[in-house]
């Protein structure tokens, strides 16, 4: 997530801006100016840097061993990855719940676990694209149980988690729990944090702006046919939620191919194959496809 190209970018135009400010002062103006000019740059350049700074802080601080614990018990791709991966999931997850508010209803505090989960969600679905950005304004709440269409709470309610195109996303405590309580191909954080990238665009129609869709020929083609063969109940990997639209089909597929990858490339390799050239890894063995620049 973070973009050291941009910050070398601006860190270089910042020097440009002292350089040839103070020569410019130096030439015609009064000596204070001299000092001035420089102090215009390297402001510029502090500015510039400091949400970067702060980031890789947070990014490269050491998590607690309870955090470690956590991720290893329920987060099988985590257990993947090798250790220098391992170190740098740790600090995508640290960044995500540094930088996103998540409470309960009335601001009620979110038990670490739980929030843990979410920002291993959010680290997984980014882990082979650290250049994606999460919306930051989009607070995640945290509900105890489920509810219905008008908002009422109770497990028996059907709504385990809603998002969107603008506002807070939310989430069913209990379904955060039971998502990542074995690898089912059922994981209320991925799915709703693959709409979340799908509504980057202001669009949920399971193509995501952000993807490089350029690397994946045909892939609208492919959510088509998927959501018929989901329709006419063809079998397959999806389950039948899948066939509601193009977006929910997206975010279904999310949660199998991280959550069941073997029998996602099994049951339904072109799909596979898709969403492992979107999401940049293998999550099975959680070896990047491409290497990532420096
Ligand atoms: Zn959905």
């Amino acid at each position: 997530m973070l973009k050291r190209a941009a910050v070398r970018m601006q860190s270089a135009i910042a020097v440009a801006i002292a350089v040839v400010a103070s020569v410019l002062v130096l030439a015609v103006a009064p000596w204070w100016m001299v000092v001035i000019g420089p102090l215009v740059g390297l402001g510029y350049r502090a500015a510039a840097l400091r949400p970067i700074t702060r980031r890789e802080r947070v990014a490269l601080a050491p998590v607690p061993e309870t955090w470690r614990e956590l991720l290893s018990r329920r987060v099988p791709f985590y257990e993947r990855l090798t250790p220098p991966a391992q170190r740098r999931f740790e600090g995508d997850v640290a960044v995500f719940l540094a930088e996103h508010r998540i409470y309960g209803p009335q601001g009620s505090e979110v038990p670490e676990e739980v929030k843990l989960m979410i920002g291993a969600g959010a680290a997984m679905l980014c882990h082979g694209r650290p250049d994606w950005e999460w919306p930051h304004v989009r607070d995640i709440v945290v509900h105890p149980t489920q509810w219905n269409e008008d908002g009422e709470p109770g497990d028996h309610h059907g709504i385990a988690g809603q998002v969107h195109l603008q506002g807070p996303v939310l989430f069913s405590r209990k379904q955060i729990r039971f998502g990542f309580r074995k690898p089912d191909g059922e994981n209320v954080v991925l799915h709703e944090l693959a709409h979340v990238l799908d509504m980057a665009d202001g669009a949920a129609d399971g193509s995501p702006d952000r993807f490089a869709w350029s690397a994946v020929p045909g892939w609208e083609d492919l959510v088509k046919s998927r959501l018929k063969s989901v329709r006419r109940k063809q079998g397959g990997p999806l389950r039948a939620y899948a066939g509601t639209n193009s977006a929910e089909l997206f975010a279904v597929a999310v949660e199998v191919f991280f959550e069941q990858p073997q029998r996602l490339r099994k049951q339904d390799p072109q799909l596979y194959e898709a969403l492992a050239t979107l999401f940049n890894v293998d999550p099975d063995t959680g070896v990047l496809r491409r290497a990532l620049p420096e």
